[in-house]
């Protein structure tokens, strides 16, 4: 993918080094001042980052159940941006910029504003207007705050456990973010949330995989324009951006967790609907492309 040299985006904020990520060492990672390893925090990551667990059920579980105290608001250091050296952030501040230059005129071209979302930058935790965000949890997008969080050592491990790597993969990570704020902001994921409070498990879980394959048509959406203006996809992207699509399907994931597949259960879809959707999104790069709650077969 071919990014340096574009806008990058001034709604980064970097926390990293703000005193979330303690005092761990050793290689293990701070966890309501215990230290875990690495090998569980990849574990936990992928159960709540694929299987689409809540971020804060996770944490809970982090926790030990009890639920620890989540970080104030006010603990944090002022918001500032990440230094201009910083090849990996300033990578994705170009991702979030190429985003918001996306969705900004695709918004405007339907009467409606687009909001651009934060994407906050932290390592180990850090407040959200979601509870307490951990690297254990994955990047994820918090409506509340309209904020897109990762910890970038949530690429390292996607190389080393799912053998997916290139930027392509890298940026299609934070377009499926973002995909969630274009939800949020269409007011599809508030309707979805509501109509899962009436539902059955197996149905809440089945408007989930609408909802995550939507985000993941999104990030097609996105591409296809990034593409038309900026000529950023090269030779081998869209295989990489796919693989990873497929590598982190639920199924795949299952089948790695538990040696097993049972699609109830699934909330993020399985790796052949992943694909199917991201396809669509870059292939038509059109929001009405990505109706998924349409769709008879996903
Ligand atoms: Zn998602």
């Amino acid at each position: 993918m071919k990014w340096e040299g574009n806008r990058e985006s001034d709604n980064v904020e970097d926390r990293r080094g703000d005193g979330g990520d303690g005092g761990g060492g050793g290689g293990g990672l701070p966890f309501g001042g215990r230290s875990i390893g690495l090998g569980t925090v990849a574990v936990a990551l992928v159960a709540s980052y694929f299987l689409g667990i809540n971020p804060l059920t996770m944490l809970d579980m982090l926790s030990g159940g009890g639920g620890q105290a989540p970080l104030q608001q006010q603990q944090q250091a002022p918001a500032h941006k990440p230094p201009p050296e910083d090849q990996m952030a300033r990578f994705v501040s170009t991702v979030l910029a190429d985003t918001e230059d996306t969705w900004g005129p695709l918004f405007a071209a339907s009467g409606k504003q687009y909001v651009r979302p934060k994407l906050v930058l932290f390592s180990g935790r850090t407040a959200t207007a979601c509870g307490t965000g951990q690297t254990a949890t994955g990047p994820f997008y918090c409506p509340g705050d309209q904020k897109v969080y990762i910890d970038l050592s949530f690429y390292e491990l996607m190389k080393q456990r799912f053998k997916v790597s290139g930027n392509f993969a890298q940026a299609y990570v934070i377009a499926h973010e973002v995909g969630h704020h274009v939800q949020h902001l269409l007011g599809i994921s508030d309707k979805v949330d509501a109509a899962r409070r009436n539902a059955t498990e197996k149905q809440a879980n089945a408007m989930s995989v609408r909802l995550e394959l939507q985000a993941d048509c999104f990030a097609g959406v996105w591409a296809y324009h990034a593409n038309q203006a900026r000529h950023i996809i090269e030779d081998g992207d869209i295989e990489e951006a796919l693989n990873a699509a497929s590598a982190i399907g639920d199924d795949a994931l299952q089948r790695q967790a538990r040696g097993e597949v049972v699609p109830d259960s699934f909330t993020h879809g399985t790796s052949a609907q992943r694909v199917a959707w991201f396809k669509r999104g870059i292939t038509e790069g059109q929001v009405s492309a990505c109706n998924t709650f349409a769709a008879k077969q996903l």
